[in-house]
């Protein structure tokens, strides 16, 4: 029931055909333990600039997240800005600025080394690496990634990859990473680099779990009003570990379970910019569309 994640914390400047945000909110590790923080205690590696306001840690802390690991350093805080067309399945990313994480060596807090589930956010590869190894022994390990460092750090992404249990990635990320264009191929590829689960998602069509030979797949949720796409892939895995990490059950059969609760997260990040939906939900709400859930894909066998 402990869950450390390390990733970004961001300043986020995104443009939908929907409207526009500057300056807002975002980062990985943010979206990440703000949707697991509804199933379990959530602890997070990062560091933030000099000109992060107090009010976005006080509204960490006040979803029961533990900060102690955010550090505040002099610079600027990690800026990232996007654009989505009218197809908002794929991010143009406009402009990654790394700032105060070109520097950052994280130091874990003592209390964060026995954390027994530990997700390794969309950052440098080389963060995460040097953060699983200041963890003792933990159970389970996933890792999310992006283009930036499949292009840029390949070699250290691979060395990271070694040491993960599970993937999350995007459909593109899948095909560029393996070099495979087929999914299914490509996810025998990525076997072979470690992890010995995949999940592939797939914006608004859902998701893919590759494991133990067998495909799992989930719809994403049919929703009329989809503002911001921005932390879907974060949401997703905060609801994804959040609920894992709740039950420590790692089965297959509770896997699909939280593939769905991942999907419910990411379902209600999209609904509005930055954290606006996400930051105040009812667990009765996230139960609520996992019941949708199984109502939309539930049919009879042939008789
Ligand atoms: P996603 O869930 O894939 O939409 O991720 C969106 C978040 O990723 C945004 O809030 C960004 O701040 C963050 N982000 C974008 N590029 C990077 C990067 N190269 N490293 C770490 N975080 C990033």
């Amino acid at each position: 029931m402990s869950l450390l994640v390390v990733g970004s914390v961001a300043f986020d400047s995104v443009k939908t055909p929907f409207g526009e945000a500057d300056d807002v909110l975002g980062g990985s590790a943010t979206y990440f333990s703000t949707a697991a923080s509804y199933f379990t205690d959530v602890s997070v590696v990062a560091v933030v600039g000099s000109d992060f306001p107090d009010k976005h840690l006080t509204f960490l802390k006040s979803r029961n997240i533990d900060i102690e690991g955010i550090e505040r350093t002099e610079g600027r805080t990690f800026r990232w800005k996007g654009e989505y067309g009218y197809d908002l399945n794929e991010a143009r990313t406009l402009d990654t600025q790394l700032n105060v994480f070109q520097t950052f060596r994280p130091k874990i807090p003592e209390s964060y080394k026995n954390k027994n589930v530990v997700f390794l956010a969309n950052i440098d590869p080389d963060l995460q690496r040097e953060v699983l190894e200041q963890v003792e022994n933990p159970s389970l390990v996933a890792c999310d990634t992006m283009n930036f460092w499949i292009e840029g750090k390949r070699d250290s992404l691979l060395k990271t990859l070694k040491m993960v249990d599970i993937l999350l990635i995007n459909d593109g990320e899948a095909r560029e990473l393996s070099g495979e264009p087929n999914l299914v191929k490509a996810a025998g590829v990525i076997h072979s680099f470690g992890p010995k689960a995949l999940i592939i998602k797939q914006g608004e069509y859902g998701a893919l779990m590759f494991k133990d030979g067998k495909i799992f797949s989930a719809p994403a949720y049919p929703l009329e009003s989809v503002f911001d796409p921005t932390g879907a892939g974060d949401s997703f895995a905060g609801g994804f570990m959040g609920y894992l990490s709740s039950t420590m059950n790692f089965e297959e059969a509770n896997m699909r379970k939280a593939i769905i609760f991942g999907s419910v997260m990411a379902s209600y990040n999209v609904e509005a910019f930055s954290l606006d939906r996400i930051k105040s939900l009812d667990y009765s709400e996230l139960e609520g569309r996992f019941r949708e859930f199984r109502r939309l894909t539930h049919f009879e066998d042939l008789t």
